[in-house]
């Protein structure tokens, strides 16, 4: 196991972190994940107040363990609040299912809309508790996680508050790298969340993007993409289970920049989707936002064009789906409620035909209902 420091918290953290919203099958497996994650050489446990059992599963695991509590790093994460007095409370509660008197890291939760970040900002707000609870040391290194716009997530590292990010980059979704690149600048942290399951399912990739990933497995030649950018400190393996964190881990000692087969992957994805997708191919510039109908364009095109260049269409719908479901964690409605306004049209650099291809997308991506849409 590798071990990167965490931007300015100094905390030296391993590659991979448990991230532990799967292991709630029972409190004997979360006790196994975490002894397992242990003995692999993760140092880092991550958690948060929203995911169920977690939190007191963690605290249990923990009482049990002959490791040093000051050799493990815990984050726990809480959502944002408008006031002071309920982040505060929630924290205590925390604190208490974890049975700790500290976390290394809190980061709000879903830090992902204009109006979050004004809680964070304003002076009576959820950060006046957790400052205090830094003050007093409950609390040691403060951060964000977010599933918001680039903009947002700017912004956010831009108020100088927070020593880490947790967010969403992987090989299949690079338009967060300026975020990176900006949060490196500030000497954060970078938490990379969930790149096996939001960075394209790739425990289970369809047979096309294997072949095209060959010799490497998608989901390590993900890994692999991320770590060998150094301003990213640790990726989430969300492990249902002790055995799930074998496959994951087995890149966790391969450090340094992509290697020549691995360059060559990286190569072959990129000629093949630009050949494959020809004069469709967004190319995920985000100029034609905003659309009045709050369609995400270049998310929707962005599925569209991994289901047709890697056959990811499963991970397509799974992601799709989401439209209209999520909230603020994945805003914007389905791509059938474009009224062909013609507004994006002029701000597509690709001239792409964007109301036909959200068309298309949906058609692909909205899954059976009834009859079959397409071939
Ligand atoms: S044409 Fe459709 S996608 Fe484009 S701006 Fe209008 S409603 Fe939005
Ligand atoms: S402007 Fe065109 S190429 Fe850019 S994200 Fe929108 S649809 Fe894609």
């Amino acid at each position: 196991m590798r071990y990167r420091r965490f931007g300015k918290t100094n905390l030296s953290l391993s590659v991979f972190s448990l991230g532990t919203m799967r292991y709630l099958a029972s409190e004997a497996t979360a006790a196994q994940t975490v002894n397992r994650a242990i003995a692999l050489g993760i140092n880092h446990l991550e958690t948060a107040k929203g995911y169920g059992k977690s939190e007191q599963y963690l605290g249990q695991a923990l009482a049990q363990l002959t490791v040093p509590r000051s050799q493990l790093y815990i984050t726990t994460k809480i959502s944002p609040t408008p006031d002071a007095a309920s982040m505060a409370r929630q924290l205590d509660q925390s604190l208490a299912d974890l049975g700790t008197d500290y976390v290394d890291c809190l980061a709000i939760h879903g830090l992902n809309t204009e109006e979050h970040l004004s809680w964070v900002k304003a002076k009576q707000g959820c950060m006046q508790a957790v400052q205090q609870a830094v003050a007093d040391g409950r609390v040691r290194h403060i951060g964000f996680s977010t599933h918001g716009s680039l903009e947002l997530i700017l912004a956010a590292i831009a108020t100088g508050l927070f020593e880490f990010v947790s967010l969403h980059y992987y090989y299949f979704f690079q338009h967060n790298a300026p975020a990176v690149a900006a949060a490196a600048a500030k000497d954060m942290g970078v938490f990379i969340i969930s790149p096996a399951d939001k960075g394209g399912q790739l425990y289970t990739p369809p047979q096309k993007l294997q072949e095209l990933c060959a010799p490497l497995s998608p989901l390590l030649f993900n890994y692999r993409f991320l770590l060998s950018d150094p301003r990213i400190t640790t990726l989430s393996v969300g492990a249902a289970n002790e055995t799930e964190l074998d496959w994951p881990l087995s890149v966790a000692d391969v450090d340094g920049p992509l290697d020549v087969a691995e360059t060559e992957v990286l190569q072959r994805l990129q000629t093949h989707q630009t050949a494959t997708l020809k004069s469709e191919q967004c190319s995920q510039c985000y100029d034609c936002l905003p659309c009045p109908e709050a369609i995400q364009i270049p998310e929707v095109l962005r599925l569209r064009n991994l289901a047709i260049a890697y056959d990811m269409t499963n991970f397509g719908q799974y992601r799709y789906r989401m439209f209209e479901n999520a909230g603020h964690w994945f805003p914007g409605v389905k791509a059938n409620r474009c009224t062909d306004c013609g507004d994006c049209l002029p701000k597509c650099p690709e001239q792409l035909n964007i109301p036909a291809l959200l068309q298309d997308a949906h058609e692909r991506l909205n899954g059976p209902s009834g009859r079959r849409l397409w071939g």
